[in-house]
């Protein structure tokens, strides 16, 4: 029987920040994780070089059934306390569009940073663990059965994230231990992710493979303006990630493909200005070509924009700028960036991250029941309830 102030299982962002904080006050911790290297999901994000974190970070950014919970954590330990510490490691940083943080040359160095903070004091991190058991023997008393050793701590994180790529090592698991200890688990679906084709807009649209546009798409309240982008499975993109993770099985998003002007209007200001030009070729000034006759029909596009009908303009408009796309569904958890749902907050203490009614439980990271948008919110959230999480444990 090993002995340890804090276990944390889960050597992903969300608990080797808490692990660092934890660790920075005195206390003896391990960090228990059944893959066979840390930090696998900050390796692969951003493309291999990590969304570390926004210039701007609210709550807005995040989806929960508790809107207000992820505001103490978010408020505590903000962006502007990771950035200090990637300023601090020297990590070669830069901004992208809509204040995204980015490393320069790999996610790598992120993943280092963290591993280093942890070496340096003295946290133990074993991998390639299994997770057999779980008990509370008494009032802050845990009993970890992991591998063929069992732990007892005082403080338990659970940092296990949420399911998305399985192949990099995602499970219920936290859900799992949520549930065992009588806490309750909202519905979870797959997050980020790009929707996939009904039948007939497969073979409809299998021509615009590859075409990117800015564009925007709405699904009930909610609206994003960014690029989107046909692949031969459906829609993707940055614009599509977003609104993925608000979308409800069976619901049409609304897609505005010429999002930076009013298409009516420009049709009558042609008219106006007598432009000679036919709809086809007038349309081809703001879309691609290939795609204007899936959305327009061939007698349309040849007629001349001075001979349209007002009633023939608002239809083009409309078939344009409030395309109703019904998805088949998502691609899911093989290639979804997050999970919407989790470990319900309203269990939880937004201050401490400690379950309310297990003392000496705590949830940190993804698989709590906070999601964020696509941008380097998910890591603000990891790193922000990491730390947190840390000051008590
Ligand atoms: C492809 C991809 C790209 C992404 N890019 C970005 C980005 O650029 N910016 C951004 O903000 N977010 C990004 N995300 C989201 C971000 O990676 C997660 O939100 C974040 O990693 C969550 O941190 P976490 O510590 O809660 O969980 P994770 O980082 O997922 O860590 C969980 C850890 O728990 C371990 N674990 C799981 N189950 C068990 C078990 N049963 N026993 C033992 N250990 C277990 C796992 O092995 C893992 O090490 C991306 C996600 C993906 C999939």
């Amino acid at each position: 029987m090993r002995e340890v102030d804090v276990i944390i299982i889960g050597a992903g962002a969300a608990g080797l920040m808490c692990a660092i904080e934890a660790a920075k006050r005195g206390r003896s911790v391990l960090v228990l994780d059944h893959a066979n290297k840390a930090g696998k999901k900050i390796l692969m994000s951003g493309g291999g070089r990590c969304n570390f974190t926004n210039y701007t970070v609210e709550a807005e950014n995040y989806l929960s059934e508790n809107a207000h919970f992820c505001k103490s954590a978010l408020s505590r330990f903000t962006q502007w306390d990771f950035l200090a510490m990637v300023q601090a490691y020297e990590i070669p940083h830069h901004e992208r569009e809509h204040g995204q943080l980015f490393c320069n040359e790999t996610a790598r160095d992120i993943l280092n940073m963290l591993l280093n903070e942890c070496h340096k004091l003295s946290v133990n991190i074993q991998l390639k663990t299994e997770i057999k058991s779980i008990t509370k023997e008494a009032e802050q008393r845990f009993n970890v059965q992991g591998g063929d050793d069992t732990f007892r701590c005082e403080s338990l994180v659970i940092a296990t994230g949420g399911l998305s790529i399985p192949k990099m090592g995602a499970t219920p698991f936290g859900y799992k231990i949520a549930q065992q200890f009588g806490l309750n688990v909202t519905a979870t679906k797959a997050g980020l992710v790009p929707f996939t084709w009904q039948e007939a807009d497969k073979q409809k649209f299998s021509a615009l493979s590859g075409l990117a546009l800015p564009a925007s798409v709405s699904y009930q309240q909610q609206s994003f303006t960014e690029n989107l982008l046909f692949t031969h499975r459906g829609l993707s993109g940055p614009v599509i990630l977003q609104i993925s993770s608000y979308w409800q099985e069976g619901g049409v998003v609304t897609v505005d493909l010429l999002p930076t002007l009013d298409l009516q209007q420009y049709l009558l200001d042609a008219q106006t200005e007598k432009v000679k030009l036919k709809l086809r070729n007038f349309l081809a000034q703001y879309l691609a070509k290939k795609l204007i006759p899936l959305f327009i029909a061939d007698d349309l596009l040849e007629l001349f924009v001075l001979d349209l009908s007002h009633k023939q303009i608002a239809l083009i408009t409309e078939k344009i700028q409030n395309w109703q796309f019904k998805p088949n569904g998502t691609e899911g958890y093989r290639t979804a960036e997050a999970t919407v749902g989790g470990v319900d907050c309203n269990a939880i203490s937004s201050k401490t991250l400690q379950a309310n009614e297990v003392a000496g439980l705590y949830f940190v990271g993804e698989v709590l029941d906070v999601t964020g948008w696509l941008g380097g919110y998910n890591f603000q959230w990891a790193w922000s309830s990491g730390w947190c999480a840390g000051q008590y444990v």
